[in-house]
């Protein structure tokens, strides 16, 4: 724990009353969405400005305190829990658009922008940030950068790590960078954003970031289709794929469709019983796309790949079509789920799921699974649900047992442990199924050059030593 001088010091570096130590605070502050981790973070400090993060990094430099960046606390990974008496940085004060250039097609963002007030911001402005899934009214701009957030959009417009046109960022000694300065085109070698994009505070603070806009999508529509099986959903996305550009390509079990519909508040897509279900999304700026859509439908019900199917035609529809899949997480959480988030390359996804799908069963029959994801990218979100009568250890106990067996299917079909939450603390011991050791080695030595006295967020990404 850190001494009572020091913290004295600490307060005196940001502005009144922006040091918090009360119970309530530690608590909320200490935690992410994984609530694994019972949080024990010393102290909460609130900068304003760059020039008092600067100053709370060298405070922590000089007292040997470990620092933990925290955005909107929406990680599944446990990237921004603070459990071992680290004061966490919060930018609740640090949450103000600053700047918009409508021919570069730019805004300039404090970190503590949320997500959503930067796609409202963009909507003003008549044009689209593309970033989106269900935490969005929640995380920041830092999180999303900090963990190169990726979300329902990914197939047609990419990570976050793609809208981010320039950085500045504090490093773990203090120094303020200014990483790309919105350049689209910038040969000067290295370009070290990308390095703080996905580095979850383990470099430094991303204390303003420059993110690129897109043009507004136009009459965004969504079709929900059911198919027989899993192995039908890859013809479905290859033969949409081949006729729009979509926008988004997701599925969701029948598992997860039933959890979602015991809710009450949202409308089935339709009767008709099915194993698996695929939500579409394009933009029918004409008629002829929205032609070519049925008429793509049509073909995958004359080959036996969809059971039934239904297509937006109004806002309401194809906000209550994309409920069952954005409520999805928040709906499972009640059953406290054990969750991995696995890539492979599309290609490989229907044997890469079934040799999973087979190591659970076999291991867990009594326990209910719920796959869902972003098929179009290749990412499953596998969701073991802890039977109501078990306690959370003795679930997360036996669960951890399936790590090694899932992880060893993943490193066998050269996938990623974490496909979009982090690694953070929860897949910290599993990083050498998805990276070599010279990789390894490679992260920690560009660790040390940025955060020479390891306080930026230890324990995160790479096991303690
Ligand atoms: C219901 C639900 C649905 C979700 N769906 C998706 C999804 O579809 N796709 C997806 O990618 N994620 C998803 N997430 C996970 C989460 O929302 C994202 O990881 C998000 O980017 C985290 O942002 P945050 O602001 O909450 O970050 P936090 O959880 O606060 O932090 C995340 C990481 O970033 C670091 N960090 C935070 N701020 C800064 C900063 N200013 N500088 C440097 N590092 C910083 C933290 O230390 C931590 O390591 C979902 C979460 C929930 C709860």
């Amino acid at each position: 724990m850190i001494q009572r001088a020091s913290l004295d010091e600490l307060m005196t570096l940001v502005d009144p009353g922006k040091v918090l130590t009360d119970a309530a605070s530690l608590e909320a502050y200490g935690k992410d969405w994984t609530k694994h981790y019972p949080p024990a973070p010393s102290a909460i400090v609130l900068p304003r400005t760059v020039e008092q993060v600067q100053a709370i990094v060298r405070w922590a430099n000089a007292h040997k305190v470990a620092l933990v960046p925290s955005g909107g606390r929406t990680g599944l990974s446990a990237g921004a829990v603070a459990a071992k008496g680290e004061v966490v940085v919060a930018f609740d004060y640090m949450n103000q658009i600053l700047g918009f250039d409508a021919f570069d097609r730019t805004v300039v963002c404090q970190p503590g922008v949320i997500t959503r007030q930067l796609q409202a911001y963009a909507e003003e402005q008549g044009l689209y940030y593309p970033v989106d899934f269900a935490s969005s009214g929640s995380s920041q701009v830092g999180g999303n950068i900090g963990t190169n957030a990726g979300g329902i959009k990914v197939i047609r417009y990419g990570m976050t790590r793609n809208w981010v046109a320039g950085l500045k960022v504090v490093t773990g000694t203090g120094e303020l960078l200014e990483l790309n300065k919105g350049l689209v085109k910038n040969a000067t070698g290295y370009d070290l954003r990308h390095l703080f994009i996905g580095a979850e505070g383990t470099l430094g603070f991303v204390v303003e970031a420059t993110m690129r806009l897109d043009r507004a999508p136009r009459n965004l529509t969504a079709m929900v289709l059911g198919t027989p099986d899993f192995d039908s959903i890859m013809p479905v996305l290859h033969a949409f794929h081949g006729k729009l550009d979509l926008t988004a390509f997701e599925f969701f079990s029948d598992k997860g469709l039933a959890r979602i519909l015991a809710r009450g508040d949202v409308p089935a897509p339709f009767h008709t019983p099915c194993s698996f279900y695929a939500l579409l999304e394009f933009e029918a700026s004409t008629e002829q796309v929205a032609d070519e859509a049925l008429a793509t439908f049509e073909h995958c019900v004359a080959q036996g790949w969809v059971l039934d199917g239904v297509m937006s035609q109004s806002e309401t529809q194809l906000k209550n079509l994309w409920k069952l899949r954005e409520y999805l997480s928040e709906t499972i959480s009640h059953w406290t789920p054990y969750k991995n988030d696995i890539s492979v390359t599309v290609s490989k996804v229907p044997a890469f799921l079934r040799d999973i799908d087979a190591v659970v069963q076999a291991h867990y029959p009594d326990y209910e699974v719920v796959w869902y994801g972003h098929i179009g990218d290749g990412n499953l979100h596998l969701n073991i649900l802890k039977p109501e009568h078990m306690s959370k250890d003795a679930f997360f106990a036996s669960c951890a047992r399936v790590n090694k067996w899932v992880f060893e299917i993943v490193e066998r079909y050269n996938g990623s442990i974490s496909a979009e939450h982090g690694v953070g603390m929860t897949k910290r011991d599993y990083l050498g199924y998805s990276r070599s050791p010279e990789e390894i080695a490679c992260m920690k030595a560009i660790k040390a050059v940025f955060d020479p006295n390891g306080i930026m967020n230890p324990g995160k990404i790479f096991a303690p030593e």
